[in-house]
């Protein structure tokens, strides 16, 4: 029996029933494109606020008091008035190592990966979609499971 018949076959979208069932590819090129633009909600939980909150050593209420507004029964970090998240700076995130899993799983939503079509338009917006590190799908999934759960 050759090696090879021991590797697992790769995932096709007629196995997965998903178009990307070949897994897509994503690299951030941090061109802050997603950090900026149009107003928008960037949600964190609580433990979220604490995790930030401890990196930027602050205690977690004056945090949310300086960079947190509340949205319905929600919260999401501020943005300065250009819609730039609070958190976007000349070098990029600043809280890179602690962004929310809203960050972290991108562009890996539900939203993008609904159909081809979505992913082709969040890729013309995120020069990095597209391109680069391959994500299989199970990667994907985690990804989008992750997101989801954070809510
Ligand atoms: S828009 Fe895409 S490439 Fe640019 S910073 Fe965001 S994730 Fe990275
Ligand atoms: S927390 Fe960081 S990664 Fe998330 S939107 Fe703000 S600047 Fe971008």
């Amino acid at each position: 029996m050759s090696i090879l018949s021991k590797r697992r076959k790769p995932r096709h979208s007629r196995e997965t029933g998903k178009w990307y069932g070949d897994g897509l590819r994503f690299t951030c090129l941090r061109c802050g494109a997603c950090c900026s633009g149009d107003p928008g909600h960037v949600w964190v939980t609580r433990r979220e606020m604490e995790r930030i909150a401890r990196y930027l050593e602050m205690d977690p209420d004056g945090f949310m008091r300086e960079y947190v507004r509340r949205a319905g029964f929600d919260h999401s970090l501020i943005e300065r008035p250009n819609s730039d998240c609070i958190f976007l700076d000349e070098n990029g995130c600043r809280i890179h190592r602690v962004r929310p899993v809203q960050c972290t799983t991108w562009p890996f939503w539900k939203s993008n990966t609904t159909s081809r079509e979505a992913w082709e338009r969040c890729c013309s917006t995120c020069p990095g979609g597209g391109h680069g590190r391959h994500y299989a799908y199970s990667e994907v999934q985690k990804l989008l499971v992750k997101q989801e759960e954070a809510r």
